[in-house]
């Protein structure tokens, strides 16, 4: 029975995928070359007549060209900072895809939760680039932005270019991430203390709830887990903290799967002198003597992650989604350091309250588009509890059969529920 209904629930996974819109052929996009870059933007939300005027007495191309420099000049910042210099004659040019808002990005990769994203070219680009691909003019790897992207979320997706071109292609995922978060975090002007040491006491404040097994849970595991990020960059700012950056940069190069006891502690003795236990222990050391504020224990426990990552899945069924995004804005905006606890709190209250959610026949239809995405939310997060898997496959089933049947209300109430159980840092 279980297995039939996986079955069943692939299938509809699958046509949900179909279902979404294209970004298109290379021809629907406008690119604007730089160093190391060419920044292509998506010709469909922006007026298509304003492209056609020639180039350099249009205010919007050179807003657009200004847009690029920018990039370029991100891109450079981070290669500085990685101690790394890229050759676009040898590596190829990194092709940016700009969508002009986070609504068309999404209806476009269909991915919900990225915001932003750094991978292999879209197959239909990459047929189009196939030849360009195969001289080197142009790299395999691609960065997918939305026109709103922060500073931050650039530069850590920069970092993950420059990585995955230069360094290590198979680095353990908490470390990839980590150091993508923590260049980010460096590089975008916000103050150091105030972002990574938010991280520093989620990450003291997981270790006390839960307990941290590097090797367990992250080196040997892989994937993304629960605090993947936070983890990785605190591990990594203790390490370069100790041994100094450019070591860390040759550490990190020379990190590759599969991990054990007896291969991190040669790696650990070989670049720091102590074994990987030993590392480990004096990490958590540092971590017990983090202050933990009284804010960051409040953000900590109201899952500010957990409370965004709920609403980017609800979003398509709010009534009043406009309110909901001002919330969400103001709560996760730092002030000094501290997130706004009263926001934070406001946007729980609101997504924990169905009555803030519309049950038409249109907000249902954009959920269930979105339903394969919450889906691979909760099998990657809850991958090892395959009886909570099961079980909310099983509802996902029914929220097929309730759409089929018309029954957008009861869609609507069941939909909620599954984010409100499934989506969570700790159930
Ligand atoms: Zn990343």
């Amino acid at each position: 029975m279980k297995k039939l209904l996986a079955a069943s629930f692939a299938l509809l996974v699958l046509l949900a995928a179909l279902a979404l819109a294209s970004p298109g052929a290379l021809q629907e996009w406008l690119p604007f070359p730089t160093t190391d870059l060419v920044v292509h933007f998506w010709k469909d939300g922006f007026n298509p007549n304003l492209f056609e005027q020639v180039e350099g007495t249009n205010p919007y191309i050179a807003l657009l060209d200004g847009r690029a420099a920018r990039l370029e000049e991100d891109f450079q910042k981070v290669e500085r900072f990685l101690r790394l210099d890229y050759d676009p004659a040898a590596q190829g040019k990194v092709y940016i895809f700009i969508y002009p808002t986070l609504e068309r990005y999404e209806e476009a990769t269909g991915c919900l939760i990225c915001a932003a994203d750094v991978g292999g070219l879209l197959p239909q680009f990459r047929d189009e680039l196939m030849s360009l691909i195969g001289a080197r003019e142009v790299s395999p790897i691609a960065v997918y932005l939305t026109l709103d992207s922060s500073d931050y979320v650039i530069l850590h997706e920069f970092t993950h270019v420059l990585d995955f071109s230069l360094i290590n292609n198979s680095p353990p995922t908490f470390l990839l991430e980590g150091l993508a978060t923590y260049t980010g975090y460096r590089l975008d002007g916000v103050p150091d203390e105030w972002q990574l040491g938010l991280v520093e006491q989620f990450v003291k404040l997981r270790l006390e709830d839960h307990g941290i097994d590097l090797l367990r849970d992250y080196f040997a595991k892989g994937g993304y887990w629960k605090f993947t990020y936070n983890v990785g960059t605190s591990f990594i700012k203790f390490l370069a903290k100790r041994g100094g950056w450019e070591r860390f940069l040759q550490f990190y190069a020379d990190l590759h799967y599969p991990f054990d006891r007896e291969k991190l502690d040669e790696l650990f003795q070989e670049y720091y002198g102590a074994g990987f236990a030993e590392l480990e222990a004096e990490w958590k050391g540092g971590l017990a003597q983090v202050e933990v504020t009284e804010n960051a224990r409040a953000a900590y426990e109201f899952k500010l992650d957990q409370v965004l990552i709920r609403y980017i899945f609800l979003r398509p069924l709010l009534a009043d989604p406009q309110r909901a995004e001002e919330l969400f804005e103001t709560a996760r905006t730092l002030v000094k350091g501290q997130f706004n606890e009263a926001a934070g709190a406001a946007l729980r209250k609101y997504l924990n309250d169905p009555g803030n959610l519309l049950a038409t026949k249109e907000t249902v239809e954009k959920a269930l588009k979105y339903g394969s995405y919450l889906y691979s939310y909760v099998q990657g997060y809850h991958r090892d509890e395959p009886e909570l898997v099961m079980e909310f496959g099983d509802g996902y089933v029914q929220l097929h059969e309730l759409y089929s049947a018309g029954r957008f209300a009861d869609f609507t109430r069941l939909y909620w529920q599954s984010v409100q159980t499934y989506v969570t840092w700790r159930r």
